[in-house]
């Protein structure tokens, strides 16, 4: 690729949309949405999505932008959490959070749900925020970093997320990938992240678990994440984040079977509805992605949309 055509599909891979999975393609084999973004745009809103994996809150827009985005981009429901992203996560940082959830849930019900977050160095409070939120209608339990997913503090979380059926979608990464690799660049990762052997030992101590790694397309060495998940039926992946790169989600559903690889953004809306979109998919495939794999997880606790 010479430069003039790198510059130019760096430019419209800017907006996601438009160059979902193209990059690596030859530019003069790329569809001229020139004109054609109406059709475009029906394309898109031909799928009913739900979004597995969003936040609300972790800058200060309003929920406003969410439910804006959720109507250019035909997204159904939106399932929003604010995990702690500053300190340990006290019992008043987490119920915080989820207030801020809540809030947003009543302001728009129906666009938006919700998932609570906690921290499990604080059992009891923990396992009593579970209580409240789903009480509150929340559907899902969101984690960070604070503690990995095989913890055995994480033990009574996981156990209560048997109990109601609830999905917990644990942040992720995989900087260390086959061979020993790792990136060259300091992200910044936390050394209690969970890496996919994390959710391994968990998912093979609790197979009646549903966990939930976190964006394939957030930066983590995604082939490598799938592979070693694969073999645990109870592991789903989400294919949020910036990060568009080609045969992503092809290789997800080659790999892990279509039904556990669900839509999520991570607010990135438009790269991740683009890279479905423009993934190697039949259209049924592309619907399970989009609505129906993540409702049928929500059926299990009885909180599908109809
Ligand atoms: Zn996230």
């Amino acid at each position: 690729m010479n430069r003039r055509n790198f510059v130019r599909n760096m430019t419209a891979s800017a907006s996601g949309v438009l160059l979902g999975a193209g990059l690596l393609q030859d530019a003069a084999a790329q569809p001229k949405y020139r004109g054609d973004r109406e059709e475009r745009m029906r394309t898109i809103m031909r799928y009913r999505k739900l979004d597995a994996h969003v936040h609300l809150g972790l800058s200060n827009d309003p929920p406003e932008l969410n439910v804006d985005f959720a109507e250019r981009l035909g997204i159904d429901r939106m399932y929003l959490s604010k995990p702690v992203t500053r300190g340990p996560g006290a019992p008043e940082d987490f119920r915080a959070c989820n207030d801020v959830i809540l809030a947003a849930m009543k302001k728009y019900p129906g666009r938006l749900g919700g998932m609570l977050t906690l921290n499990p160095q604080h059992p009891k409070e923990s396992l009593e925020e579970i209580k409240r939120c789903l009480g509150e209608g929340m559907t899902g339990i969101k984690v960070y970093y604070q503690i990995k997913i095989n913890d055995p503090l994480f033990y009574p979380i996981i156990e209560k997320s048997i109990e109601h059926k609830l999905i917990i979608l644990m942040h992720a990464e995989a900087s260390l990938g086959i061979g020993g690799y790792r990136m060259k660049y300091d992200q910044k990762i936390k050394p209690n992240t969970s890496r996919p052997e994390d959710f391994i030992e968990a998912a093979k101590r609790y197979p009646e678990a549903m966990l939930q790694y976190a964006h394939t397309g957030g930066g983590p060495d995604w082939e490598y994440s799938c592979k070693a998940l694969a073999p645990y039926p109870n592991v789903y992946v989400d294919v949020s984040g910036s990060n568009n790169e080609n045969n992503m989600v092809e290789f997800a559903v080659a790999t892990l079977g279509v039904e556990r690889v669900l839509f999520g953004s991570d607010n990135m809306y438009y790269q991740s509805v683009g890279k479905i979109i423009d993934a190697r998919l039949t259209e049924e495939q592309k619907k399970k992605i989009f609505f129906d794999n993540y409702n049928n997880i929500l059926k299990k606790g009885g909180h599908h949309v109809s």
